[in-house]
């Protein structure tokens, strides 16, 4: 599966809420496989992936209606995780970005997001509610 790097964060605090039906149906179908025990691997890429794919908000290769805003996301996360564009097991990755985590690098990184008041971010990322 392929994965920006901020959304090694939204795959993991996601609760079921999105843009639209065909959103929400996608993204319930990569959270159910990236959730599995076993390992899965994922490949990072600095652009649009598979989330996109079903966003209203994509409108094309490496172009979000917000694109500023979410390679800023992107930016952040791979400077404060080292996450270089590679494959990574998630289970793994992800660990290491929550045992990581403080609430001021995911205020500073999500803090923008419409969806940072909403989700289970803090609770899921960092311990705080
Ligand atoms: S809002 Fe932008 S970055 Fe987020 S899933 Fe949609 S197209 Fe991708």
């Amino acid at each position: 599966m392929r994965l920006r790097p901020h959304h090694l964060l939204c795959t993991q605090s996601y609760s079921g809420k999105g843009y639209d039906d065909a959103f929400v149906e996608n993204m319930n179908r990569l959270v159910k496989e990236l959730r599995k025990k076993e390992p899965v691997s994922v490949e990072i890429v600095f652009s649009t992936d598979e989330l996109c794919a079903h966003c209203p908000n994509m409108k094309g290769k490496n172009f979000c209606k917000d694109n500023q805003k979410v390679i800023s996301y992107d930016k952040k996360v791979t400077e404060y995780f080292h996450i270089k564009e590679k494959t990574y097991i998630y289970q793994d990755i992800t660990k290491e970005i929550r045992e990581k985590m403080t609430p001021e690098m995911l205020e500073d990184i999500c803090g923008s997001c419409e969806w940072y008041q909403i989700s289970a971010c803090r609770k899921i990322l960092c311990g705080k509610s």
